[in-house]
């Protein structure tokens, strides 16, 4: 369901401008022309993303239509014409979550990224890392303020721990002086664990050491900020985190998954593919005669086909790795047991066999053939073997499973 965000802007052109530059951008959008309309819509409506709040309007000449969005607990992005230095300083500290200067189309243009960080913000994760909990819940308060959601520690020790249990932590912001374990040694440690990408780190510290940046930065922290600092270079450096975080898992994902099924694709199988265990089963799958698919059925009807046989290996293997190795072929990799692994692909063979594939009003068809092969020397080996067995299923007839 669309986000809902409130607008509250007297200038009907500014007005409309916003109001279809965020509902292109697929929000929900709720205007008022003054307070008076927009005390109507908070009396009812309950949900919205943030408010986005003109500081100037006809009824309310000296902010309190902020005081009003901030009594309701909403989030306000403030509009203004100027901005000086005590203004600024009166915004912030009143706890809006950033402002705009309206005569910049610059400023602007920076309307909607900052409200779509608002949006994603809510999927991440902080840990904060500090020993004083004045400044942990000052930090927790910023993050609050930008829905993120927070956990704390009061050392590196604590917060090693905390990492250790929860995955869902996407990133961590962490003074240095700490008793127990302090935040570059934390740092270093985490490190061997996570990259950069997997686990952002931003460094804290109020010491007057010239070199604490660059050893928080070379222990593999993203950034640093010193202590005190102001709330909006922090929401800077938290966005720039959070921004490049996110750009280099969709590049990830670009790299690793396979554009039409959404599955994973080779690279990622051969990168992945798990060394560890000895029931490592993996099994090769190719659709019979697909090539007559497309020429019965045109490209589009192959690239259904493909589609829906994906979505039913991932619906048979929910547990394991399954990835396009290419083409029509697929790989399903399990650390399960090799008979009750062939069973199921036994299953996932009839299952295909009686599917019929809706593509355009026309209904098709497919078999698969299977070859299977538990862990070998190296996972080269084992697929080769897998693939051999996969050639005889082709060479006795298709739509079989051979497993020896
Ligand atoms: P066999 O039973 O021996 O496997 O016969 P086959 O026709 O399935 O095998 P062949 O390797 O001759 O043909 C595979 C075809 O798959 C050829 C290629 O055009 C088609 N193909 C590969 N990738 C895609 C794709 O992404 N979309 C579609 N529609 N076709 C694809
Ligand atoms: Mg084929
Ligand atoms: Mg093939």
């Amino acid at each position: 369901m669309s986000k809902k965000i409130l607008v509250v802007e007297d200038s009907l052109t500014f007005r409309n401008y916003l109001e279809q530059l965020l509902t292109q951008a697929g929000y929900q959008v709720f205007s008022a022309e003054n307070m008076v309309q927009a005390q109507a819509i908070l009396a009812v409506e309950p949900e919205f993303l943030c408010c986005i709040l003109d500081y100037c309007l006809p009824d309310s000449s000296d902010g309190e239509m902020i005081e009003l969005a901030l009594t309701y607990q909403h989030k306000a992005i403030v509009l203004t014409a100027l901005i000086n230095p005590e203004l600024r300083e009166e915004l912030l500290t009143k706890g809006v979550v950033d402002y705009l200067v309206k005569d910049s189309t610059a400023s602007v243009a920076y309307l909607l990224p900052l409200v779509q960080r608002l949006e994603k913000n809510q999927r991440h994760k902080c840990l904060v890392v500090d020993d004083s909990q004045t400044v942990r819940n000052h930090v927790v308060q910023l993050l609050d303020r930008q829905y993120i959601p927070a956990v704390q520690a009061e050392n590196g020790k604590q917060a090693l721990t905390l990492l250790e249990n929860n995955p869902s932590i996407t990133f961590v912001i962490t003074d240095h002086d700490m008793p127990e374990k302090d935040g570059i040694t934390m740092t270093r440690e985490i490190r061997q664990s996570w990259n950069k990408n997997q686990l952002a780190i931003l460094g804290l510290s109020a010491s007057e050491d010239p070199t604490l940046t660059a050893l928080f930065l070379k222990a593999g922290a993203n950034d640093f900020l010193n202590k005190p600092f102001h709330p909006e270079e922090f929401y800077c450096r938290v966005h720039q985190i959070l921004d490049m975080k996110e750009t280099s898992n969709k590049l990830y994902r670009m790299a690793n998954q396979d554009a039409l099924t959404g599955l994973w694709n080779r690279r990622y199988l051969f990168n992945q593919a798990c060394n560890g265990c000895q029931e490592r089963n993996i099994a090769m799958l190719d659709i019979d005669h697909f090539k007559q698919v497309n020429d019965n059925y045109g490209h589009d009807g192959g690239d259904a086909a493909l589609v829906t046989i994906a979505k039913i290996l991932q619906l048979y293997f929910p547990n394991d790795l399954v990835a396009r190795f290419g083409g029509e072929e697929f790989c399903i990799q399990t650390c399960s047991d090799f008979v009750a692994f062939a069973e199921q692909l036994e299953k996932l063979r009839r299952r295909i066999e009686k599917t019929t594939i809706y593509h355009n009003d026309i209904e098709i068809k497919v078999t698969i053939s299977i070859g299977v092969a538990s862990a070998q020397t190296t996972l080269d080996e084992q697929i080769k073997l897998a693939d051999d067995r996969l050639y005889l299923a082709k060479e006795n007839g298709r739509n079989l499973v051979v497993t020896q």
